[in-house]
């Protein structure tokens, strides 16, 4: 039989590497939903590709000829209806928690690509989830290495995760280079083809930083056993250090169609081949991040010792500042100052279900006084 497929983001970065996966392996899966936030005329275009496959257009505040469902309330029912086994989270952001909620509450697994789901509501999902008897498989590539690598030797001995990071597009500048560089420049990454949003978190090392929140979160290990090592040419995906020593890498090219597929095929392995790594002529490099240059990652370990509310506070106001950086607002080393000054704020309350999205909201406005001063 089919899986079923429900995939939130079709029309973003992971969407299309998913939807490249399900054709190479059409035996095998099966799409019972396609979701965009904004992008119709793509939406549409995949509704022509796979007609018998409802559509959600999240971002529409009106109906539109031959999409089933709009609006976020439209986007959670068609995700209740689906009947999916299992949805692949491409959701860029914030606005990515609610519909993982959504997917556990109907019983689906969740491969999820949206990091911030964990970073913001990691015990309230991982609680939901084993109550409703549901897998999680992270889909970022790091952690989806981490899980691999995790199901293959145990965690029993675990002693640390090494974290890799390309280090972005800046990452041999200096605090003065960074002073004057453009959205554009830190659009151009060098190894991944990503969405907008990440690839500044990329430049500002942000996007490790949730990632560093993520992986403590979902394997369950304190801070000090996460470290960001950086190696530029995104082979080695994560590796994990056991007591005695040992650490085991996982490789391969930077492809995101890797990841989904194995997360779309768990616990089986098989599928499409996505490359395999010519070691002819392979380097790999390792070195440490320069952490008073991009302050976004340490700011990150700082939220996640301290806890509470803070990840989603982090979480919250670098989206905003990041906004602000793309509208030429605000320079590239304002982003990490504004969302420290944000977190400097007093965000010791334990979220819950409810009370998450006001905290986020009183982030994001706190942040957006931060820009305005600027
Ligand atoms: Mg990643």
């Amino acid at each position: 039989m089919k899986k079923r497929v429900a995939l939130l983001g079709a029309t973003g970065s992971i969407g299309k590497s998913t939807l490249d996966v399900i054709r190479q392996n059409s035996v095998a899966y099966e799409l019972v939903l396609l979701t965009s936030h904004k992008d119709a005329a793509g939406l549409l275009a995949l509704g022509r590709e796979f007609p018998q496959v409802p559509l959600a257009l999240s971002g529409a505040d009106q109906e539109y000829q031959g999409i089933a469902y709009w609006g976020v309330k439209g986007l959670l029912r068609a995700i209740g209806e689906c009947g999916g086994d299992i949805a692949v989270n491409g959701i860029a952001g914030a606005a990515g928690l609610e519909p993982s909620l959504a997917v556990l509450n109907a019983g689906m697994d969740l491969a999820l690509a949206n990091k911030e789901t964990i970073v913001m509501a990691a015990p309230l999902v991982l609680a939901l989830a084993a109550e409703k008897n549901c897998r999680i498989i992270p889909v970022d590539s790091e952690h989806a290495a981490i899980f691999n690598l995790l199901e293959v030797h145990g965690r029993d001995e675990l002693d640390a995760i090494l974290l890799t990071a390309s280090g972005g597009p800046f990452r041999n500048y200096t605090k003065e280079q960074l002073a004057s560089v453009s959205p554009k420049e830190a659009l151009a990454h060098p190894t991944w083809n990503m969405g907008v949003k990440i690839c500044i978190d990329s430049a500002t090392l942000a996007n490790k930083g949730l990632e560093v929140i993520e992986a403590a979160r979902f394997f369950a290990l304190p801070p000090e056993k996460i470290t960001v090592v950086v190696h530029p040419q995104s082979i080695v995906h994560s590796m994990v250090r056991f007591k005695d020593g040992t650490v085991y890498a996982q490789l391969s090219y930077p492809d995101m169609r890797l990841p989904i597929q194995q997360a779309l095929s768990y616990p089986v392995r098989g599928g499409a081949s996505w490359g395999t790594l010519n070691f002819d002529a392979l380097t790999l490099e390792f070195t440490k991040p320069d952490t008073t240059v991009f302050p976004m990652l340490p700011l990150a370990y700082e939220a996640l010792k301290k806890g509470s509310a803070y990840p989603v506070v982090y979480n919250a106001a670098n989206e905003i500042a990041v906004a602000a950086f793309l509208e030429n607002r605000i320079p590239f080393l304002a982003i990490p100052q504004i969302v420290s000054q944000v977190l400097d704020r007093d965000w010791s309350v334990s979220p819950t279900i409810e009370s998450i999205r006001e905290i986020d909201s009183q982030a994001r406005a706190t942040c957006r006084g931060g820009v305005a001063a600027w």
